[in-house]
């Protein structure tokens, strides 16, 4: 590696809603904030063409189109945003230490803050149809787009607790909901899926694999296998939510904060601070829980107010009770 040095005062990793707000906040509190994008410039906001439920645009907007205004929104106020990926980091553990992240295995920032807003990325089955069909039908966020299928009839595919919270939020909104579950049992909490058999327009069909997505420009239907005993059948639908987890993008923190058992970073009571001093986490990266842009961006402004008030702390520590 040819290793270049950069000292800096807040280094902000990942351009999603959480990364570009809390640029904004950072930028504005004069913390000079540099900003590296990732390998998806703009996060998962930028898969999806319309976002109806982000306060402020009555007439909804696509969401690379918001990606875009966000990230002129941060650069009005001096954020610097790089295209680049951080690939290992080396954070100390003393207050007032400095971070080290080494970025697309070549270079070396040094910042007193880091702010991290790596998001998490949905999975999905992985069959050639649904990727096709993806924002054509198939969608990973039932709060998120179950609401274009309002009075439709649509399929989940899951069986833990995300998708049963899923099907239950479907149900609300769309005629029908088939919930194909792999196994012959869901992995959801009982009260999990007590509540999905009390919903009565929701069909629970057990070892049932998706075999493809029907449609040629959006989801027409769905054929479906049974595991067991191998026979096919297709049911007409005109939307497909997968609900089979998410992975937080934490793989180069491992060994260095503190992750719950799934990945998610952890945070401290009612703050961003992660288990390191100076080091903050923000957005979907350390929240299983809403995963919504609203909710990414609210973190993203705590832990720029979060990292504030560290370097104040560490500026000028008498002056702090
Ligand atoms: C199809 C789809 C539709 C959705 N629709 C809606 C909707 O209508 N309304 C809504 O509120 N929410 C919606 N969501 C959810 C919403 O997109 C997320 O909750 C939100 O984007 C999370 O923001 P974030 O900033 O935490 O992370 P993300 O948006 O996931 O961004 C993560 C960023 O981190 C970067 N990154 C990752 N690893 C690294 C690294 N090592 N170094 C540097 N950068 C890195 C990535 O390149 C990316 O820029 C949707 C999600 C999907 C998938």
């Amino acid at each position: 590696m040819s290793e270049k040095i950069e000292r800096i005062k807040t280094l902000i990793l990942g351009s999603g809603p959480a990364g570009y707000t809390a640029a904004i906040y950072a930028a504005r509190a004069d913390l000079k904030p540099i900003m590296y994008t990732g390998m998806e410039p703009g996060g998962q906001l930028t898969t999806t063409t319309e976002v109806d439920n982000f306060p402020g645009y009555p007439e909804g907007i696509d969401g690379p189109t918001m990606m875009v205004q966000l990230q002129q929104q941060a650069e009005r106020f001096g954020t610097e945003v790089r295209i680049g990926m951080a690939t290992s980091v080396d954070f100390s553990d003393e207050i007032g230490g400095i971070h080290k992240v080494t970025i697309d295995d070549a270079k070396v920032v040094e910042a007193e803050t880091v702010i991290i807003s790596t998001g998490a990325t949905a999975k999905y089955l992985g069959i050639p149809s649904e990727q096709r069909l993806r924002g054509g039908g198939v969608s990973a966020c039932a709060v998120c787009d179950g609401f274009f299928y309002k009075g439709q009839d649509v399929a989940i595919v899951g069986g833990g607790d995300t998708a049963a919270e899923e099907a239950s939020y479907l149900a609300n909104i769309c005629r029908k909901v088939t919930m194909l579950v792999r196994k012959d049992h869901m992995r959801a909490s009982k009260a999990m899926q007590h509540r999905v058999n009390s919903l009565e327009n929701i069909e629970l069909r057990y070892n049932s694999e998706v075999d493809e997505v029907l449609g040629e420009q959006v989801v027409e239907g769905l054929r479906i296998v049974n595991n067991q005993t191998g026979e096919k059948d297709e049911i007409a639908i005109t939307g497909f939510f997968v609900a089979i987890g998410h992975k937080p993008n934490t793989d180069i923190f491992v060994g260095q904060l503190e992750m719950d058992d799934t990945g998610y970073l952890i945070t401290h009571g009612k703050s961003t601070k992660t288990s390191k001093p100076g080091v903050f986490a923000s957005g979907d990266v350390q929240d299983k829980e809403y995963r919504q842009a609203v909710t990414a961006a609210g973190t993203g402004c705590m832990a720029a107010l979060d990292a504030e008030r560290y370097l104040a702390t560490i500026e000028a520590p008498e002056e702090v009770s």
